[in-house]
């Protein structure tokens, strides 16, 4: 198999975070570099587009795309905030990041701010990471000392800052436009869509948001090019590489850098180290807690966006949680319901009210104490919480639900039947 070196864990070593002399050393701030001397904005923007890169953040919708909804060329305050909130259970690939190489973000935003005429950033982390936020800060200063941030950077008239806001520690924090209310110092409701942050964001203003992950692409798009970059993936329509965590029953759990469109059970078997104490593999969430359940039949799919739609799931965030033969999957969706119930700001009656039933619902059926008529009730939650929520957050708790009802149905009904968990009796 193809597999390219690593780019945003290039300086990735064990225990050690390497600051500006090792970042400059392996090429560090050359596409900034480039980006200022030899390309417009106009330019960088199209880069980006081309290298078909998708957001990292979960949704995967394509940087070039947003970007170009942005009024760039348009006079006028203009903000850029790096969504760096990542509370999605089994993710934890930014936070490698930044531990591993502050910088390679630092690049990013700030030739995503060139790109779109801004002049104010925003990292708007999440609260625990306070590990990172120490990395950030002293990155910071350095680059602000080397003449990359701030007033006339690198001598061409281009002018950064950057600040760095610390999450008030909720998950739904992590909703982008919650995040921007947050920022305003307002409670962290979601703001309804359109318009979209991209038109009318943070204060009003139109605002560029993007993942950590993905803007620390964006140093690498424009040092090799666009082609280069999309070559990178194992798919066709892929590109690039992607940070793959690897949780839950696996021997070796971590976080790697591998290209776009990695097979999942390789992924598990020659980097996870395989299911752990040599049980067999269940099932696995792909991409984060909020996407649906894939099987033994789907270890050769290919980690990329298409190929997981196809399956019905997502690639999400890539967080790859595998669960072993002994699992009971009500048991495991119902752990990670109770975390998006809690997590619901209450703003509207699906997610507020919904996600509470439907961990009753799974409490009842995994208890032994469920009917077919509770298997009903939660059938139609599924059709009553998808598509009327305010924002993703209830959206993204029923995926393991649909997974659950998608994949394991045998296993629902036979908790009802035998009135008891069949796996653990
Ligand atoms: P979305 O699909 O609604 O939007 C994706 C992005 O595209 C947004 O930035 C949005 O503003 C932009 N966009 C979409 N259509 C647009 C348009 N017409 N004009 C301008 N901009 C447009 O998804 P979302 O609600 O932003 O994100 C949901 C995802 O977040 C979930 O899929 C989940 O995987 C992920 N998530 C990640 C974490 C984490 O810790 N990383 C936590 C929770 C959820």
């Amino acid at each position: 198999m193809r597999i390219c070196a690593p780019l945003l864990f290039k300086n990735r070593q064990p225990s050690m975070t390497v600051f500006l002399e090792g970042y400059r050393k392996t090429g560090g701030y050359q596409g900034l570099k480039k980006a200022l001397r030899d390309m417009t904005p106009a330019a960088v923007r199209q880069e980006v587009k081309a290298s078909a890169l998708r957001g990292r953040g979960g949704a995967g919708f394509s940087t070039g795309l947003k970007w170009s909804f942005f009024p760039a060329d348009e006079p006028g305050d203009k903000y850029l905030v790096c969504n760096g909130d990542e509370m999605e259970p089994g993710t934890f690939k930014d936070r490698q990041l930044l531990l591993a190489d502050p910088h390679h973000l630092l690049e990013g935003i700030l030739i995503a701010c060139y790109a779109l005429g801004i002049a104010t950033a925003y990292i708007f982390l999440r609260d625990a990471y306070r590990d990172c936020a120490a990395n950030l800060e002293r990155a910071m200063a350095e680059a602000r000392d080397a003449g990359l941030l701030g007033d006339n950077i690198l001598g061409s008239g281009f002018n950064c800052e950057i600040h760095l806001h610390r999450s008030a520690g909720r998950y739904v924090c992590g909703e982008e436009t919650a995040l921007l209310n947050s920022l305003e110092g307002r409670r962290p409701n979601p703001r309804a869509k359109p318009p979209f942050p991209a038109v009318k964001g943070l204060f009003g203003k139109p605002t560029a948001l993007n993942n950590i992950e993905t803007l620390a692409n964006v140093p690498h798009i424009i040092t090799g090019g666009a082609d280069w970059y999309r070559g990178l993936a194992l798919t066709e329509q892929g590109a690039g590489t992607k940070l793959y965590g690897l949780a839950g029953h696996i021997e070796t759990p971590g976080c790697v850098e591998l290209p776009i469109g990695m097979p999942l059970g390789e992924l598990i078997r020659d980097f996870g180290g395989g299911v752990w104490q040599q049980r067999s593999f269940k099932a696995c969430l792909p991409g984060g807690a909020s996407t649906p359940y894939l099987t033994a039949a789907h270890l050769d799919v290919a980690l990329d966006y298409d190929p997981l739609e196809q399956l019905g799931t997502r690639l999400g965030t890539g967080g790859v949680v595998v669960f072993d033969d002994r699992t009971c999957m009500v048991a495991a969706t119902l752990n990670l319901l109770r975390f998006f119930a809690r997590e619901s700001c209450g703003w509207c009656t699906p997610c507020r009210d919904g996600l509470p039933l439907v961990c009753w619902l799974l409490e009842r059926i995994e208890s032994g104490q469920g009917s077919h008529e509770h298997l009903a009730m939660l059938q139609e939650q599924l059709r009553h919480i998808n598509g009327r929520s305010f924002c993703a957050l209830a959206l993204g708790a029923m995926g393991p639900v649909e997974g659950l009802l998608r994949h394991f149905s045998e296993e629902v009904v036979d908790h009802i039947r035998r009135g008891c968990c069949p796996l653990k009796n």
